[in-house]
């Protein structure tokens, strides 16, 4: 049965971008192995990220995330059982909030923070669907 999981999480204090790439790449490279797709966004020291796959698969994969220490604060916001994936074409889209889309950004945030955190369900379906629409502005 195929999921869809989302969550957030605060970066720790320390990390630097090297870091977040580093997540990034991983996250490529693992997630191919394990047919895991989706989409990673970074902004204002907060990650969202998005799973897609079998609902093992993602759940062990979470386990795994929840244990990493370069973030905290770790809270589910969304979990769904789908027909279909949404990010076929990615075993992990990476966005960060560069100048290029920021406005994206700002339209689904009530402030000038982004803040996930505050999103409902709605809200975060339709910001990844922003995305997937808009793939050109994924940055590896
Ligand atoms: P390893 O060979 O164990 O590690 C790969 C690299 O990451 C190494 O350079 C290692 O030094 C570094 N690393 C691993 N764990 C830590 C740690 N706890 N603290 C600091 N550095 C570390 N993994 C996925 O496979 N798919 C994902 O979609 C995914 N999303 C993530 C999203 C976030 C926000 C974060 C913080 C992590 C995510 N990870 C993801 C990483 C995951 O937590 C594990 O670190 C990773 O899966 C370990 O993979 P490995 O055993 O193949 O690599």
């Amino acid at each position: 049965m195929l999921i869809q999981l989302t969550y957030a999480s605060r970066s720790s204090s320390d990390i630097t971008p090297e870091q977040v790439r580093d997540i990034a790449e991983i996250s490529q490279k693992n997630n191919v192995k394990t047919g895991i797709t989706g989409a990673l966004v970074f902004s204002d020291g907060i990650f969202l990220q998005k799973l897609e796959g079998e609902r093992q698969t993602v759940n062990q994969l979470y386990e795994k995330i929840l244990k990493d220490e370069r973030h905290e604060e770790t809270v589910i916001l969304d979990y769904a059982e789908i027909l279909s994936r949404d990010f076929t074409e990615w075993s992990m889209g990476f966005l960060t909030q560069i100048e290029d889309n920021r406005q994206l950004f700002q339209k689904y945030s009530a402030t000038n923070q982004f803040n996930p955190y505050q999103m409902n369900s709605a809200t975060l379906r339709a910001f990844f669907a922003e995305i997937r629409q808009n793939v050109r502005w994924l940055k590896r």
